[in-house]
């Protein structure tokens, strides 16, 4: 994917803050934080959205789910919790379309996260 941001990252072409990587998967800092503690965990394969995932994914996809509990307990903040996110599609906010997992911790986390969004849409 010649176009892709995240291909980018893991073909080295682009730098990035790289936390963990193994032959399946890259994490790195977001540059753009959302907590103290905020990594991006992808794929190395190209895949654009949740949508695309085929069962040969799974593994992989399992994968970076793990990779998320490694560096939670890591960066000392398993215990206390965490959350991880998949965006998909316009609705959710995805503005990068090669699927990653969003790993934020190190403080308390609101939740819902919209709760905007959610009261307009239990209203309507
Ligand atoms: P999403 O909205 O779920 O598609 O998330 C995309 C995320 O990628 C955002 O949190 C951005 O801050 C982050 N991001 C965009 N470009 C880069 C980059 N070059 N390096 C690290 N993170 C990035
Ligand atoms: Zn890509």
């Amino acid at each position: 994917m010649m176009d892709c941001l995240f291909c980018k990252i893991v073909n080295n072409e682009i730098p990035a803050d790289i936390v963990y990587q193994d032959d399946k998967v890259v994490a790195f800092m977001d540059i753009n934080p959302q907590a103290p503690f905020h990594a991006l965990i992808i794929p190395r394969k190209h895949i654009a959205t949740l949508n695309d995932i085929t069962v040969a994914d799974c593994e992989t996809v399992g994968h970076l789910q793990w990779v998320a509990a490694k560096l939670a307990a890591e960066q000392g903040f398993a215990e206390d919790g965490y959350r991880t996110v998949f965006n998909c599609n316009s609705h959710a906010g995805q503005t990068v379309y090669h699927i990653h997992l969003h790993l934020l911790g190190g403080k308390p986390l609101g939740w819902p996260p919209y709760q905007d969004t959610l009261k307009v849409n239990l209203n309507n």
